[in-house]
């Protein structure tokens, strides 16, 4: 496996064998030696990978659709030595028409990145998105930018964030329909009723939660819920991350399929921060 291949994973525990990614021999004065600790030499040197291409898919306003992001294929992959285990590598990724992301992978050889088709892992990942580029599509209209947080924060290994921004989303989507159906926010009494209730009328109503996951709707909050009020531990969410986005995502979908809701998804003005919940 070229070392490109594993550029596009993100960062993982394990390491895996790739192909010889270094040949040292193109660095005229190079020789290596096990017996002679040559690290110091190494430090701070800026090499040529052979590594084949990055590419990664990003949502590209400017094409408006996801597009592969790719490196110069001309211009091979460069690295700089942190230490006889660790190099340091930026990548400049263009889509066709130009737009550009920024990324940059610490990866780390179990023994010495030296060695033959050696066993490496991503150890750190950061990318530079900007306006051109996102992680996420507009589809989702105001949702959109929420959703991309969230995906930020994963990325960025922030577990408990990542999921706040799912929440955000999850609620706001089912006080925007409430608002919209007048179903109340509060009871007889002027208490606040809780989300779950509330979420339990819009869904009676409205049908928001898509059939395969109805038979566990409110579980799907109280996931949320929970890792989010920290009986989950940061490892939890992460883990979790995925299936919950899915699971947010499903219920956008649901709600912006259906003629009567549409309206109220659009004109969403609604935000969790107007309101407290429980
Ligand atoms: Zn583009």
């Amino acid at each position: 496996m070229d070392l490109s291949k594993l550029l596009r994973k993100p960062p993982a525990e394990d390491y895996q064998q790739v192909d010889t990614f270094w040949f040292p021999e193109e660095w005229e004065d190079y020789e290596y030696s096990d017996e002679n600790d040559d690290t110091s030499l190494l430090i701070g040197q800026h090499i040529i990978l052979e590594a084949g291409q990055v590419s990664l898919n990003y949502y590209c306003t400017e094409c408006e659709d996801l597009r592969t992001f790719n490196s110069d294929k001309g211009q091979g992959l460069r690295g700089i030595i942190v230490n006889k285990q660790v190099i340091s590598i930026d990548c400049i990724l263009q889509c066709n028409c130009g737009s550009v992301v920024h990324t940059w992978y610490l990866v780390e050889a179990e023994e010495d990145i030296r060695y033959q088709s050696p066993k490496v892992r991503i150890l750190h990942f950061r990318e530079k998105l900007t306006e051109r580029v996102k992680l996420q599509s507009e589809k989702y209209g105001e949702f959109s930018e929420w959703l991309e947080k969230a995906n930020r924060a994963h990325r960025d290994g922030l577990g408990s964030g990542a999921i706040i921004y799912l929440r955000k989303v999850y609620e706001s989507i089912t006080y925007s329909i409430a608002n919209a159906n007048n179903i109340p926010l509060y009871r007889g009494n002027g208490s606040r009723r809780s989300f779950s209730d509330i979420l339990k009328v819009v869904d009676e109503q409205h049908s928001i939660i898509p059939v395969s996951f109805s038979a566990n709707r409110y579980k799907l909050f109280s996931q949320l819920s929970e890792i989010i009020h920290g009986d989950g531990s940061e490892e939890d969410a992460l883990e979790y991350f995925g299936a919950l986005y899915t699971l947010v995502t499903s219920v956008l979908d649901n709600v912006t399929q259906k003629e009567e809701l549409k309206s109220a998804a659009q004109k969403f003005n609604w935000s969790t921060n107007n309101v407290s919940t429980n």
